[in-house]
């Protein structure tokens, strides 16, 4: 589960969200992009293996697999236990300064809702993270990059929403002390809607942001990256800007299926992935 906070609350029609569904608006992934080195086929059926497992829990036999599968892929990846038998998997490329490091992380778990398999809430971001830790080559890079896969971001099933805070974010509260020193830390959440537009979430760092949306618009994914703010989302960067780690929250959560069954393979798109994968590629090299 996410958390909106601040005053100007509201999922759906708050007056500072985009319209939602419907697939003609202006600010859905462009179709061209400038360059080509995220590799958005690979992520997609990286997207699509995940729900074919089905819903993927915290601590559930499938979302073990999962991360099984996760350290198996990433480069030099590792777990980090997590309370509750839960885990991260972390995984790192060296950049050329060894003093320099960047956490770039998405959480791999499902809502525990029967029959919710998490397409883009869970599936999406775990997927282009994946893709850009594959993608990134050792020391080609300033800092070194460390990739990670939160486990438990949702909170258990029938945890009261002013709890979230303690209830979920279990892997990120386990990972943020142990990566405080990190310059940036950038996550990745819904970001496979098929009507994508990430505008600044307002605890995000403002000039992290607006370097990421440099970024896009350098290789095409500019609208992606609407000149705004939306409200606040407790989400698993939080743990980070509480240890002073500059960190935002790369989110579309105008989203009509949020903690739906409709979050399914309907609902998201392989052009919103290219579209964020390239943006965070461009702005990881602009490092
Ligand atoms: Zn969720």
């Amino acid at each position: 589960m996410l958390l909106v906070v601040g005053a100007t609350t509201g999922l759906r029609g708050s007056p500072l969200g985009v319209g939602a569904g419907g697939g003609t608006s202006p600010q859905a992934a462009p179709r061209a992009l400038r360059v080509d080195r995220f590799d958005a086929a690979r992520a997609f059926a990286f997207l699509r293996w995940q729900v074919a497992l089905g819903p993927r829990p915290a601590g559930s036999p499938a979302s073990r697999r999962l991360a099984a599968r996760l350290r198996a892929r990433a480069p030099n990846a590792r777990y980090q236990a997590v309370p509750g038998g839960l885990r991260n998997v972390i995984a790192t490329v060296p950049g050329r300064n060894p003093r320099r490091l960047v956490v770039v992380g998405a959480h791999y778990d499902t809502k525990d809702i029967p029959g919710f398999v998490g397409a883009n809430d869970g599936a999406s971001a775990t997927a282009v993270v994946l893709e850009l830790a594959r993608t990134v080559r050792p020391r080609r890079l300033r800092p070194t990059v460390v990739f990670i896969f939160f486990d438990g971001e949702e909170s258990p099933a029938g945890t009261p929403g002013g709890q979230f805070e303690t209830a979920g974010l279990r892997g990120s509260r386990v990972a943020a002390p142990r990566f405080r020193r990190a310059e940036a830390m950038v996550l990745l959440d819904l970001v496979g809607d098929r009507d994508l537009a990430i505008p600044r979430e307002e605890l995000s760092s403002p000039a992290v942001w607006a370097r990421i949306r440099r970024a896009a618009r350098r290789v095409g994914a500019g609208p992606v990256f609407p000149p705004r703010t939306r409200p606040g989302v407790l989400d698993d960067h939080v743990p980070f800007l509480r240890q002073g780690v500059p960190s935002v929250n790369l989110i579309d959560f105008e989203f009509p299926c949020w903690h739906r069954p409709c979050d399914d393979l309907s609902a998201v798109s392989r052009r919103s992935l290219d579209a964020v994968g390239e943006a965070v590629l461009e702005y990881l090299r602009s490092l």
